[in-house]
């Protein structure tokens, strides 16, 4: 079920051109966004891109300078945090390190006054989810990195939040510990059905976890889709670089049919034929990006030298176990990047550095992009 692509669901979580500045410099540039109930949304971008700012927005820690931003159809503007539906979790964890994880879960509960029978009973199911039952006695020294997450999550999520809302969650925890962890946030979203906004720079935590993703650049959203979406078809340079590898061409229309198209680019001495058609003129000029995995290296000739053929030499390899990456430097002086799985090739001898190679890629691996 794709909520967003339901013209009659209403959107949970409304963003209308909000802006915010800081004295003359702009955070958030006029951001329109919908988010949907249920969603693990991601907003992904580079250091100092305003996600921080857009979520401390949705919490209510900021004023927008401009535009509004509704929860469940309610004008949020003049309502302060602790009165909106949603809860936040911090990247520090924030916990009192002089309470036990029991007391500091239950904190919150104590202060809006809930009966005791009743915190104990929301304490213990939490503590149960985040599967720390065994550590409520514990302070927070006493506990690892992915623990300490873990009950600043717990504590966040007791106060049933409609919207939880979770700056770099996993970003003080290593790899291993913050992949795994990725696989237990998608887990307690999608048991509490609750709709989880999340803050992020890495691409591969966004393409994991998320429904969605909201890519930032400079204060503004670029390209808003599924990770699929934003891997197979990004809407600019600028996406198809930000997420993933990627070969990037220049090259210029030739000529445009139904149901392809023909270019050619000076950085190559082939043209490109796409699978789908374009929205473009002969003469104008376009990207034609080309992800590393979606290559074939070989030393082998193609039949066609003339269609989506690149011939080169390998500059180096660099083998990852399952899969190796070639940078293969072309005739025309240009660094292609193939990435190739390691599985047993029998009828070829194994490519190595200064080979002669040919690169080749269907038709609809091209993406075109207009800028
Ligand atoms: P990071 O991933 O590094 O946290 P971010 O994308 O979350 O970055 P923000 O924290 O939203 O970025 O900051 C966006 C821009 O706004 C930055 O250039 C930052 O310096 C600036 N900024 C944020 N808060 C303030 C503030 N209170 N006063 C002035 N400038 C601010």
């Amino acid at each position: 079920w794709a909520p967003w692509d339901d013209a009659d669901n209403k959107p949970f979580v409304r963003i209308e051109g909000v802006t915010k500045k800081f004295g003359d410099f702009v955070a958030v540039d006029n951001i329109t966004l919908d988010i949907f109930e249920r969603e693990f949304f991601s907003l992904l971008g580079p250091s100092g891109c305003g996600k921080t700012t857009l979520l401390r927005m949705l919490a209510g820690f900021e004023t927008p300078s401009d535009g509004r931003i509704l929860l469940d159809g309610e004008d949020m503007s003049r309502v302060p945090p602790h009165k909106r539906p949603v809860n936040m979790m911090f990247q520090s964890y924030a916990l009192f390190p002089h309470m036990t994880v029991e007391k500091n879960i239950a904190f919150g509960l104590k202060q809006d006054g809930i009966s005791r029978d009743e915190i104990g009973e929301r304490v213990g199911r939490i503590l149960a989810l985040v599967q720390l039952g065994k550590f409520a006695a514990r302070k927070p020294d006493q506990l690892s990195g992915g623990q300490r997450q873990r009950v600043a999550l717990a504590r966040a999520l007791v106060k049933n939040p409609k919207i939880l809302l979770l700056d770099e969650p996993l970003g003080a925890l290593d790899k291993k510990l913050r992949e795994e962890t990725q696989f237990e946030l998608m887990n307690i979203q999608e048991k509490l059905g609750i709709t989880f906004i999340i803050v992020t720079h890495d691409q591969e935590e966004a393409m994991t976890v998320s429904s969605r993703i909201a890519l930032m650049d400079q204060g503004r959203v670029v390209q808003v889709a599924t990770p699929s979406e934003i891997y197979e078809a990004p809407n600019s340079r600028k996406v198809a670089e930000f997420i993933g590898e990627v070969n990037i061409f220049e090259c210029r229309v030739d000529s445009v049919e139904k149901d392809c198209a023909h270019l050619e680019s000076a950085q190559m001495p082939c043209r490109v034929r796409t699978a789908r058609s374009l929205d473009a003129r002969p003469g104008d000029t376009v990207w034609s990006a080309i992800r590393p995995e979606k290559m074939v290296v070989s030393l082998t000739p193609p039949g066609d030298l003339s269609v989506n053929c690149i011939a080169g030499e390998v500059w180096d390899i660099a083998y990852l176990g399952k899969l190796s990456v070639f940078h293969v430097k072309t005739d025309s002086g240009l660094m292609v990047t193939v990435t190739q799985t390691n599985r047993l090739r029998e009828t070829e001898r194994t490519i190595t550095w200064e080979d002669r190679v040919y690169i080749t890629w269907s038709a609809n691996a091209a993406v075109v992009l207009r800028d």
